[in-house]
């Protein structure tokens, strides 16, 4: 029996985690990756800069998930793992202040420890711990946003100090339009159905004894997508072709795909995986699948942009005693957040001491806070150097920079998000080995990428003994077509 043909579009890490998945077998399918980018990765990226190598994209993973565990292990990544050291701060009240250790995704579940931080006044302490007394709330919309749920429980002090800022550093979203389901699914369920959210929440201190919750590599997180790439091209009949941008998509009958690349190339295909971002999977499924085009659509993205900046250790008075610190949207800033490089990361720094050069990443970009793409890069730079005086003192211009553009970077997971997945889900039940997946739908951080990839690999794996319909499934599947 011919092999089956998968067809992979956007080599990201959930695309390639797919692929890697996909490709265990004793006798794998045919799997090819269509990756836009001249490498695969993602937005998992990294740049040099003063003689370092950092990451620009995402650089901590979180490593509790079984699925990540299990995938680090087969890559025989665990002694690359790193831990981040030291703890957060949150730019509030006039200065940086340090994150209460015992709060869960920006809720305190403890008031003493809150209380000490400065980030609320007292006021706003015993504002918080009305969530004890206060009845339990009344008719919520049937998807709640953060700020619906979280806002009438604690007060405004702690929504804008602590909530707002944490959500920022991982959404980039407004909790005022993110739902509380979809983007912090672990506090929507550790809260369903109890009245005070404080005492659902102390029942979950941190896990201890498994390892830090956030990971990096030495070298970076692209260790961990060029390890995936790399096990997928060991494979003879796997492969990842890079600068291929997908155009189109159609399906044929009796079963299969066209995936039309641009330039006019064509590859046929049983089944398709489209790990791409929401726009992309909504414009692909425009023809086939219109009311999955039309849900995806839907689902909102916004642009972010990092700039690393190298200093002498010299021109930093500040300490740096931490791994960085967020900045809250009420305050009406650029900056999003700010990761103190060298401090958090020891492999940045030599085993003897003080790093030569002290890097900072910054991040710029949420939801209903866009106004950096108006800016060329001076003026983005001069705007971030402003805001970096005036919260760590840091007057002096850095030795080196690094900036990097992700518009449409960070999906938003705004109110009637689980509807618009579930909208996708069912629309492609007409479409047999049609799928859908990436950090758009089901989870924003690469974890759950990963977590998603290899549950998506499993259920076509279980499928693939079926026989393949494609029209000459294992001949040349590449045909050139003159034009569009
Ligand atoms: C600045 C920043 C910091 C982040 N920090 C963290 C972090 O610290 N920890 C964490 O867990 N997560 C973090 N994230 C989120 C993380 O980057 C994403 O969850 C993850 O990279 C998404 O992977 P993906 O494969 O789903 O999508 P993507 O990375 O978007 O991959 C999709 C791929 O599809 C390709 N593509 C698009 N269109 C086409 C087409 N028509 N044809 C072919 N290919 C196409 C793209 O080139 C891309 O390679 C961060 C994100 C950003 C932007």
């Amino acid at each position: 029996m011919a092999l089956r043909r998968i067809v992979i579009v956007g080599g990201g890490i959930s695309g390639l985690t797919v692929a890697y998945h996909l490709t265990r077998g004793p006798r794998p399918p045919r799997v090819t990756v269509l990756e836009a980018g001249s490498a695969p990765g993602g937005w998992v990226g990294s740049a040099a800069i003063a003689g370092y190598r950092v990451d620009t994209g995402p650089e901590a993973l979180l490593a509790r998930m079984p699925a990540v565990q299990a995938l680090l292990a087969d890559l025989g990544l665990d002694e690359a793992r790193r831990a981040p050291q030291g703890s957060a701060f949150i730019w509030a009240r006039g200065a940086l202040r340090p994150l209460p250790q015992s709060s869960v995704f920006g809720v305190p579940n403890k008031l003493m420890p809150l209380l000490r931080s400065g980030l609320v006044g007292p006021l706003g302490v015993l504002r918080a711990g009305a969530d004890l007394v206060l009845p339990r709330p009344r008719r919520l919309p049937p998807d709640p946003t953060i700020a619906q749920v979280l806002l009438p429980r604690f007060g405004s002090q702690v929504f804008a100090n602590m909530i707002e800022p944490l959500l920022g550093g991982v959404h980039a979203g407004d909790a005022r339009r993110l739902s509380v389901r979809s983007a912090v699914p672990e506090v929507a369920a550790a809260v369903s159905g109890r009245r005070s959210i404080y005492l659902a929440l102390r029942g979950r201190e941190p896990r201890t004894g498994s390892g830090p919750a956030l990971i990096g590599f030495e070298g970076g997180i692209e260790q961990l997508v060029s390890a995936v790439a790399q096990a997928v091209r060991a494979v003879p009949s796997a492969e990842i072709r890079c600068g291929t941008r997908v155009s189109r998509l159609d399906p044929l009958s009796p079963g299969g795909y066209r995936v039309t690349i641009e330039h006019g190339a064509e590859l046929l295909a049983d089944d398709v995986v489209l790990a791409v971002p929401a726009p992309v999977a909504a414009a692909l499924l425009a023809e086939t699948a219109p009311d999955a085009a039309a849900a995806a659509a839907a689902i909102p993205h916004i642009g972010v942009a990092t700039l690393v900046l190298a200093y002498a250790p010299s021109q930093i008075a500040n300490p740096l005693a931490g791994t960085g610190f967020l900045v809250p949207p009420a305050d009406g800033r650029l900056l999003v957040g700010c990761t103190w490089l060298t401090s958090k990361w020891a492999h940045l720094r030599p085993a003897d001491g003080a790093p030569e050069k002290v890097l900072i990443r910054c991040m710029v970009g949420r939801d209903g806070q866009q106004s950096w793409q108006d800016l060329d890069d001076e003026a983005l730079l001069a705007a971030v150097r402003r805001e970096l005086a005036e919260s760590m003192g840091i007057h002096e211009p850095p030795e080196a920079v690094s900036i990097r553009r992700m518009p449409g970077a960070m999906p938003q997971y705004v109110a009637g998000h689980a509807d618009r997945v579930a909208a996708i889900d069912a629309a492609l039940v007409q479409r047999p080995g049609l799928h859908v997946i990436g950090s758009s739908f089901r989870g924003v951080g690469m974890a759950s990428c990963i977590t998603h990839a290899g549950l998506l690999a499993a259920r076509m794996t279980s499928s693939i003994t079926a026989p393949n319909t494609t029209p000459s499934p294992d001949s040349p599947v590449v045909a050139h077509r003159g034009t569009r």
